[in-house]
């Protein structure tokens, strides 16, 4: 079996509004969704992406106000990578520059490589792809032809990285294309969120906090070949959760030998199951299960709103 590439990628925050005005604010996504953690409905859930957060462009956020400072290391997703379209990285060194963002420029691949980190410290990249959809968003004075199109993929600091390599090639069914530095490249068969770079070095395992990657999730065609992943999975000696009905799409959950938190999630039903395209993100939506709780859950939750920070700085 091979999963076209990225799902969605899930961190910790802080705070609600300041995770709204980095990733609406200045990098341009949008706001799809916001509900709570159906795990800790006294949470937010946020979700940005592309115009309708298609699967390999949603980044999620729990903003914990009280969580602790996470650390960076074994078992987690490093870095996130953004692909945005070619000659657009000029662009977004300006805007990094114009927000008081600090980056640096790497070379990997054959690629130049925006990397920089977020209020919390969460590592971001940024990287030209001339695959994948021109966006059909634009936000915050980003035209639509240097706008995030998506991830362009992530970099996994593992545990146990021998092992990592062998469930990304042989278990989720990734190619692998070469090493560099330090860094192995895989690739899934997708036009997005495709190129999973992982570190040879073996982490001490990180510490999960605000500031870190919860957990990665892959893409499955729909609840069919989701239920085929869930055997196969078992089959490679892991231990999957049940299916878990998180309304916009379903996941299984494993976590893999390097201790990095896998998901596998269906493409569908997606963000637009129970908001209009032209509003999503707008209201907070509840899975059925939670409405008889709104009333207490919208007075815990602080009120957020996406703004366009132009001009603004920070
Ligand atoms: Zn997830």
């Amino acid at each position: 079996m091979r999963t076209s590439g990225i799902h969605h990628i899930t961190s910790i925050t802080r705070d609600a509004q300041k995770t709204v005005d980095f990733y609406a604010g200045i990098l341009g996504l949008r706001l799809v969704k916001r509900t709570v953690n159906f795990d800790d409905p006294g949470t937010y859930h946020l979700y940005f992406g592309d115009h309708v957060g298609s699967p390999g462009t949603a980044v999620t956020f729990f903003p914990y106000p009280t969580s602790r400072k996470g650390t960076v290391g074994g078992g987690q997703v490093a870095y996130t990578v953004y692909a945005v379209p070619e000659g657009s990285l000029g662009f977004w060194q300006d805007r990094l520059k114009s927000f008081d963002v600090p980056f640096d420029i790497q070379e990997r691949f054959g690629e130049k490589v925006l990397r920089f980190r977020d209020w919390d410290g969460l590592q971001n990249e940024i990287v030209e792809r001339a695959e994948g959809p021109q966006s059909a968003w634009a936000f915050g004075g980003i035209p639509r032809e240097h706008a995030i199109k998506g991830f362009g993929g992530a970099l996994l600091y593992s545990t146990a990285p021998e092992r990592t390599m062998e469930t990304l090639e042989h278990v989720m069914g990734l190619d692998r294309k070469g090493e560099e530095n330090g860094l192995v490249r895989y690739e899934a068969h997708g036009n997005i969120g495709n190129k999973i770079d992982v570190s040879v070095e073996s982490h001490a395992r990180g510490l999960g906090g605000h500031g870190t990657v919860h957990h990665i999730a892959w893409r499955a065609k729909d609840q069919d070949e989701q239920l085929a992943w869930r055997d196969h999975v078992a089959a490679a000696g892991f231990d999957p959760t049940p299916v878990r009905d998180r309304n916009y799409f379903t996941s299984i959950y494993f976590r893999e030998h390097g201790g990095i938190l896998f998901e596998i999630a269906t493409d569908g039903p997606g963000f637009t199951r129970d908001e209009a395209v032209d509003s999503l993100g707008e209201s907070l939506m509840l899975p059925s299960w939670y409405e008889p709780q709104r009333e207490q859950i919208e007075r815990i939750l602080p009120e957020i709103h996406v703004r366009d920070l132009e001009g603004v700085g920070q």
